[in-house]
């Protein structure tokens, strides 16, 4: 039987937050015993909206990674590697980047959101990079002949134009590359403390895997509730509140209470909100247990990583090898 390739990955923009682990890593946790496993921590996707700020980049990265270990992923069933280290990806960036319109990419809807979102560093005109980040994403996932990418709703759009890219690619050239598919969990996109409809690194509205009781409790105290609930006793209205949200996710055995509770008045806010703090510490314990031991040992943390991205660029070798010859980019071949 054929083994599942499965890739995904993250950018080192801060640590992962709530929203990665109901939307992603739960799933990637559970798939990891499914097949060859890679993740990718994207470095150089990461600077095509922060490359006024390298220092972020570099110091985000072992703190992804260390996030990764911490939720249950382990180094001997997952390659590990860095985007930056390897250049065949850059590579394929290029020769991609003749197969996609400007218009194609303008019109992709994620990257349409995005750029609206960072008005302030790009003023009216985007850079070429960011535009193009989806074609580089096409290059991370088909360099490792990647099929399966769990990965959270957001995304959709960026796999449909990797699949475009790949036909197109097969199509001119030969069936050197595979289609990939997204994998959705049952939780696709986890809203902000804010009430946005994604929680995200670079929109402040996170609660991080690796955040101190002190800071949940500040986070959660503040966290939107309906608006029309003055009294402890007015009876409530969950949907528009940020704390049941939660609850769902943390609380899921007696969610219906809690809710109940509120609709009838019978809960206060103060309580509610101190049933989820004490709900998600629970859960996050051991995750941050798991974390602090790989905190006190950067070097096996470094390793991991150095072993991954040695183990990746062989593999990414080998695609680069059938792709420029399918290209007639292989002059020197039979020298
Ligand atoms: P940034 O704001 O810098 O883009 P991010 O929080 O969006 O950071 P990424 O590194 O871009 O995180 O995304 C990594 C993975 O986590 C992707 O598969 C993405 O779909 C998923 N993900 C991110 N945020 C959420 C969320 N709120 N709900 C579900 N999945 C999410
Ligand atoms: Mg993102």
């Amino acid at each position: 039987m054929e083994i599942k390739r499965i890739l995904t990955g993250d950018r080192p923009t801060g640590k992962l937050h709530i929203g990665h682990y109901f939307g992603s890593l739960q799933n990637r946790v559970k798939l990891q015993n499914d097949g060859k496993m890679f993740i990718e921590i994207a470095d150089v996707q990461a600077l095509t909206d922060n490359f006024n700020n390298p220092e972020k980049v570099k110091g985000n990265v072992k703190e992804v990674l260390m996030d990764q270990l911490a939720v249950g992923l382990d180094p001997n069933k997952v390659t590990f590697f860095l985007q930056s280290m390897i250049p065949e990806i850059a590579e394929l960036t290029v020769f991609y980047s003749n197969l996609v319109t400007i218009a194609r990419l303008e019109r992709n809807p994620t990257v349409k959101t995005e750029i609206a979102q960072k008005r302030e560093l790009f003023g009216e005109s985007v850079t070429y990079g960011f535009l193009g980040y989806p074609v580089s994403q096409a290059a991370d996932i088909t360099a490792f002949d990647a099929t399966i990418i769990p990965v959270g709703e957001d995304q959709l759009p960026l796999i449909e134009q990797c699949r475009e890219i790949v036909r197109k690619f097969n199509s001119i050239y030969g069936e050197v590359l595979r289609e990939p598919t997204a994998f959705l969990g049952e939780n696709k996109r986890i809203k902000g403390l804010d009430g946005n409809e994604k929680m995200g690194k670079s929109l402040g509205n996170a609660i991080y895997l690796s955040d101190s009781e002190e800071e949940i409790t500040k986070k959660v105290m503040n966290a939107v509730t309906d608006p029309a609930r003055i009294k402890k006793d007015d009876p409530g209205n969950p949907n528009i509140c940020m704390v049941a949200y939660y609850h769902n996710l943390f609380s899921k055995d007696n969610v219906k209470n809690i809710c109940e509770e509120c609709k009838q008045g019978k809960r206060g806010c103060v309580a509610c909100k101190k049933q989820l703090i004490k709900n998600i510490m629970e859960h996050l314990s051991p995750i941050q247990e798991r974390r602090h031991y790989y905190e006190e040992r950067p070097k096996e943390v470094r390793e991991i990583l150095f072993e991954g991205t040695n183990e990746a660029k062989k593999e990414a070798a080998k695609t680069m090898e059938k792709v420029k010859e399918v290209m007639k980019l292989d002059y020197f071949k039979d020298k």
